[in-house]
């Protein structure tokens, strides 16, 4: 029989963020057991190596040490010995993030792939995971939260948990604390709804009535028949903080950080901006459980989590994503059509900001995401174009182009339940579609077959190319009008500016415009304009006293250097995207509310 692979893990010394995990191994590989951790973590694409947060490791088997050799910066290689082996190691624990792992004396967070070390060759096997309460009466209040299995342990407390195999076991991020808990049921399976810091006065059943309602939809949209859930039970946990966003998938659950202000009040029932945009975060990794976790580029399938997983389908995973999540909260009613266009207004503002979308196309920008979308720098704007943004703008695309082709009878919900079906189902099963992955070339003809439109066209412009998408024409039919009214734009430097301190630094500086004609750069500190001085907060007031065509002199500072440019001003060229939808006639009432409705 296969021996499980057992870990414990403790917040040892909460003060000093550190973790202590000890990991036995019954059977180790007889010529010497190596051990690795992951360098990067699903769902974020950017080598990270955690392993340089372990600060202390040592082996013993049968009472006696066992060398440990380092062997890369990720792997450690053990000497020969019978079993059963026993490493004992130290995670500094203080990137306050979803991806990697947080401890103090408020709470715990970890994520397997920070504190999990790979053991070769028994990825396969049993592993289990003994999570233990810190020492302390001050801890004595505090509980778990994941979607990991119990094995001996209570829903929320201390003990054994389980899992399948390794990729499972670091697909389950821990939260532990004192948090905010409650649970509700979608189509039948628990939610629970984890909020770790302080949030004071906050509405958790609100909360818990506004997520059913996106979950619901989500199950329905995939298995509209069975409207079966492809998990047993589901955790949201989220940490929030005085400003924070951001949130990482995975197959049960998701980890999220917003700010504490975006969370809903007792007794305050309008839709603020920022709960609209947690609900929306909310959404995204919740589509993911379908998307990314169970439907997979077969890059993912199995994860390298050693080295880059290179795929041109991000735009498909985290693009595709994008569109339905905001769409999924105007279906289940949660914000009016009118918002949802303003949402739709906005993506499209900032993909068309940049000339870096003339560029890179989204396949290209999907394969580049560890070294590029993942690593921007300042001339960003100038030299990529974001999968997620342009991504859901051609989820958009051809959605729109798909239900006006076949007269709305079919769409791209159509193409998703269809993905799901020959690739996302079973993929955690047993059967014949199990692992099974979607291949680099494979989505055009998938995407033709279900919908019967042909899209050759549409991919080799707005996917494999650079064009932008007309949203213009593809929302027509649909009774909504796309205007653009940049031009009437005031004169500009063409930049996008950030505060420091008092003082107005150059973020960004467009190309083409001013700014870049002048040979001013980003990182530079504007001094003055025409003699008068520019602070963090008074660039568009000397500039509104300007025309179109006017040159000013511009003093700024590189590095330490005082240097004099002389601009001709620009228009300003941030895009000014308006959607309007009219009550058209009735045909495009109909497309348009079986799109949103
Ligand atoms: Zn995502």
């Amino acid at each position: 029989m296969t021996h499980p692979v057992r870990y414990s893990i403790i917040p040892k010394d909460p003060a000093a963020h550190l973790f202590e995990v000890t990991l036995t191994v019954e059977a180790p590989d007889p010529a010497g057991q190596r051990f690795v951790l992951p360098a990067w973590i699903p769902g974020s694409y950017m080598i990270r190596e955690f392993a340089r947060n372990i600060v202390r490791i040592a082996a013993v088997a049968n009472g006696r040490k066992v060398a440990l050799k380092k062997t890369d910066k990720h792997s450690w290689q053990a000497g020969r010995c019978e079993g059963p082996l026993v490493l004992t190691y130290e995670v500094y624990a203080w990137d306050l993030s979803v991806r990697t792992a947080h401890l103090d004396q408020t709470h715990a967070f970890f994520n397997g792939t920070s504190v999990f070390l790979r053991v070769t060759g028994q990825e396969q096997a049993p592993h289990e995971v003994d999570i233990r309460r810190p020492e302390g009466g001050e801890y004595a209040g505090w509980r778990v939260a994941t979607a990991l299995p119990e094995l001996d342990a209570e829903r929320y407390g201390f003990g054994r948990y389980a899992a399948a195999d390794y990729d499972e076991l670091i697909d389950h991020p821990v939260e532990l604390g004192g948090f905010a808990l409650a649970t509700f049921k979608a189509h039948g399976v628990p939610h629970d709804v984890v909020i770790t810091g302080q949030v004071p006065r906050l509405d958790m059943a609100r909360l818990c009535a506004d997520l059913k309602k996106v979950c619901d939809a989500q199950i329905r949209l995939f298995e509209p028949d069975s409207r079966r859930a492809p998990m047993k039970r589901y955790v949201f946990m989220t940490l929030a903080v005085g400003d924070g966003y951001g949130g990482l998938e995975h197959r049960a659950s998701t980890a999220l950080i917003c700010s504490r202000a975006d969370l809903p009040v007792q007794g305050k029932k309008e839709m603020t901006d920022g709960y609209r945009t947690y609900l929306g975060l909310c959404s995204h990794e919740y589509f993911h459980t379908w998307n990314v976790k169970r439907i997979k580029p077969a890059a993912f399938a199995p994860y390298d989590l050693q080295n880059e997983g290179y795929t041109s389908l991000l735009w498909l995973f985290e693009g595709f994503t994008s569109y339905y999540d905001d769409l999924m909260l105007v279906r289940a009613g949660l914000i009016a059509e009118a918002d949802y266009f303003k949402l739709l207004a906005k993506t499209a503002n900032g993909v068309l900001r940049g000339s870096g979308r003339t560029r890179q196309s989204v396949a290209e920008s999907s394969f580049d995401a560890w070294v590029k979308y993942y690593r921007q720098d300042e001339n960003a704007p100038n030299a990529i174009v974001s999968y997620y943004a342009k991504g859901s703008l051609v989820a958009l695309g051809l959605d729109l182009t798909i239900r006006a082709a076949s007269g709305g009878k079919k769409s791209l919900d159509d193409v998703m339940r269809a993905l799901w079906q020959r690739y996302g189902r079973d993929f955690y099963g047993t059967g014949e579609g199990a692992g099974r992955g979607l291949g680099e070339s494979d989505a055009e003809a998938l995407f033709e077959e279900v919908s019967g439109v042909s899209l050759k066209r549409f991919f080799d412009r707005y996917i494999r190319g650079t064009d932008d998408v007309p949203l213009d024409k593809l929302l027509a039919p649909f009774g909504v009008t796309v205007a653009d009214k940049r031009r009437n734009g005031n004169p500009s430097l063409g930049v996008r500016t950030t505060k420091e301190g008092s003082d107005c630094k150059l973020a960004n500086v467009y190309e083409g415009g001013a700014a870049h004609r002048a040979g001013l750069s980003a990182l530079d500190l504007l001094v003055a304009v025409d003699g008068l001085r520019v602070t963090a907060t008074n660039l568009d007031t000397l500039m509104s006293r300007y025309s179109v065509g006017d040159t000013v002199t511009v003093h700024a500072f590189r590095r330490d250097e005082l240097m004099v440019f002389s601009a001709t001003l620009t228009p300003d060229e941030a895009p000014q995207v308006t959607l309007t939808s009219e009550m058209k006639p009735a045909a495009m009432a109909r497309l348009r509310s079986a799109w949103l409705a």
